[in-house]
Formats: C-alpha cells, structure tokens, sequence
C-alpha cells in the first residue's frame, strides 16, 4: 500500500526537500504535488507502509495517510481539491465548464475552418478533429495522418483555440505532440498501456476516453498510468459503454460523472456523439451530463453531414450546436459551473475548489 505525506500549511521548501530526499532513500517514488495551500507527498512503492512512522516525524509533516485505493495520485485521497488545468490560458475542471467541437475526422481544410469558426462563434473553447481515426472497419477512411495534423495547427492558431486530436499509436506521439494541444487516447486504446507512458512522458494534456467495456476502475488506472510518468495534466471522458440497449450506439453512463468525482480529483468530460450515435440525442445526453457536473462535452459538429467521411449520422448542424451552446450555459448555471466561453476564460467560482456534492 501506498502513503501520501501531507505538509502543514506553510511548511517551508526546505521541510518538502527534506522528505522528498528520505522518501527517496526509503526506496519510495516521490511525487510532489504543490496545492493552493499546501504541498503533498506520493510516496509509493511497496515498502511505503513501514516508512510511515519516519516519515511522520520530520519537521513540517502534519499526517501520513496510506492511500487504499489502486489508483494513487489519481485519487481524491492524493489529491483532495479538484485539479484545474491551465491550456493556453483556457480554465478546465473544478467550476469550469469547457465545450470541445468540432468534426469527427479533419477531412479538408475548408471543412475544419468552416465548423471551427461556427463552433469557436457558438462558444466553444476547444477544436476537435481527428487525423489518426481507429475505424472497426479496416476498409473505412482512416484520416488523413500528418497532413491533417497541419491543417488542425493551421485552424487553432488562426481561430486562436487550443487543439485536440487522437494520438493511436506510441510513434506518433512527438508529431502528435508538435501540432496539437491536447492528446486524446480513444475509447478503444484506453489500455494500451505504452501509448499511455509514452504521453505520459511528455508535458502536454491528456483527455482519456474510457472503455467501451471498462470499468470504472480501469479508467482511473489508465489514468495512473499517465500520472505516473509524471504528467499531471490529465482529463477524463465518459463517451458510452456496451450494453444489450440497441437503440444506440453506445449507452452513456451519466453516472461515471459523479462516481469518478467522488473518486478522483482529475476533470471528467461527457461525449454525448458517439455514445448516441444520432444526432437528435446528442443535445439531450450533453445537458444531461452538464447536469450531472461534467467538466464540459465533446461535440461533433459538422456542416454537411451527410458527405461525413466518418461518423456523419451524429453530427450536429452548426446552427443546432449554438442552439445547445445556449441551454448548457443555463444548466451550468443551475449546477454551480460556469461555461467558460471562447477566449473569455470565466474566472467566477461558484462551486468552492475541493469537489464533491452537499449531500
Ligand atoms: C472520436 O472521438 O472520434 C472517437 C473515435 O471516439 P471514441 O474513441 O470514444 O470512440
Ligand atoms: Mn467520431
């Protein structure tokens, strides 16, 4: 089992280098994780527990505490405020709410300028688009690779919006990583646990989408896996898990949102697309998950649908994702979050930084 050293308030840099150093001798891995008040310690490593008492007795340690569960620094144990990132001045997780759009697959740079001008116009705070896209098909458009990447870079900088795109395999990571923002680790890739080191390594955000048959559990380990390379810029996305309901692609599990906070301090978005699969349910399962307290959706939107190269039937229209841009506004508002609309981070806390429900 693994422990986490909690300074006092205002223990100095000295105290945290101190313990940092005997953690280390101790054998333990140390992960230092500086809060708004205080510092904490992850100390893991399978000697942890024995090094306990020592550690407690150092100067400006006010508890020891061994984590229980099998996920450490994702765990709201580690980590009790929620983690907000900081993505080229956008604000995600704890009160904020962020709304990623864009289409499934960066097809042409028309089309990418096009949706991501109407998203960026509608509120939107994120262009998504894929260039790497895992089809169940081998036969299907598989994205356009490196050519995409460029024309996502192209699209971010010009609309002035971080970017998103799927990263598939452990050797695209360093091109990945020098055209887009953030990296997203796909439902069907969420155990591969080398693609997860590998961005893991790296300095730039990792949204991870679970399963479509994982656990709860699995999911914040994937997470782990990140975390544990020693990059803490992690999100989360519930995006639909196989169930026997055939009426749509994937069943949205709205209550991941709020057992994952319980569990974990690290934002979790909802993607209402492909757990749909229509894009009439797409508005409702997003205010749903909004609802619920997700730190923003995933979108497809998409301005000619029906000529999609991948995943046109629950594509949104431009003019319909303003349409619900507006009603997420006001259901974030209802649950104490704020949509943080593009280019004007909102700073106004509602919900207190710590998480969890009054219940
Ligand atoms: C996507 O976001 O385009 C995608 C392929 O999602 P998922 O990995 O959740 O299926
Ligand atoms: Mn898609």
């Amino acid at each position: 089992m693994d422990i986490i050293v909690v300074m006092k308030a205002g223990a100095a840099a000295d105290d945290v280098k101190r313990v940092v150093d005997r953690v280390t001798e101790l054998g333990l891995t140390p992960h230092p994780s500086k809060g708004e008040f205080r510092t904490i310690i992850g100390a893991i490593g399978e000697q942890a527990l024995q090094a306990q008492q020592q550690l407690e007795q150092l100067p400006g340690v006010d508890e020891v505490m061994a984590i229980t569960q099998p996920y450490k620094l994702a765990s709201r144990e580690f980590q009790e405020a929620d983690t907000i990132l900081d993505i080229k001045g956008i604000r995600v997780g704890g009160p904020h709410v962020n709304i990623i759009a864009g289409p499934c697959a960066i097809e042409s740079r028309e089309i990418l300028f096009d949706v991501g001008q109407a998203v960026k116009d509608a509120g939107a705070s994120i262009l998504r688009g894929g260039a790497y896209k895992p089809r169940t098909s081998p036969y299907s458009f598989k994205g356009k690779g490196k050519e995409g990447l460029e024309i996502l870079k192209e699209a971010g900088e010009e609309l002035g919006m971080p970017t998103i795109t799927e990263v598939v395999d452990p050797r695209d990571v360093e091109v990945v990583y020098e055209y887009a923002d953030i990296f997203q680790i796909g439902a069907r890739n969420m155990q591969n646990f080398n693609l997860l080191l590998e961005v893991g390594k790296t300095d730039k955000p990792v949204f991870i989408k679970r399963g479509l048959a994982a656990s709860i559990t699995d999911l914040l380990m994937s997470a782990e896996y990140v975390l544990s390379q020693g990059n803490h810029r992690v999100m989360l996305c519930e995006r639909g898990i196989r169930t026997f309901c055939e009426e749509t692609r994937f069943t949205l599990d709205v209550s991941a949102v709020p057992v994952i906070q319980e569990r974990s301090h690290l934002p979790v978005f909802i993607d209402p697309s492909h757990a749909a699969g229509k894009r009439d349910l797409v508005p409702p399962l997003a205010l749903a998950g909004i609802a619920a307290g997700a730190a923003g959706a995933i979108v497809e939107v998409h301005s000619c649908p029906e000529r999609a190269l991948c995943d046109g039937p629950q594509a949104v229209l431009p003019d319909n994702f303003a349409k619900l841009m507006e009603q997420i506004r006001q259901v974030a508002e209802l649950v104490g979050h704020r949509v943080t609309l593009w280019g004007r981070p909102d700073a106004t806390v509602r919900r207190p930084a710590g998480g969890g429900w009054a219940t």
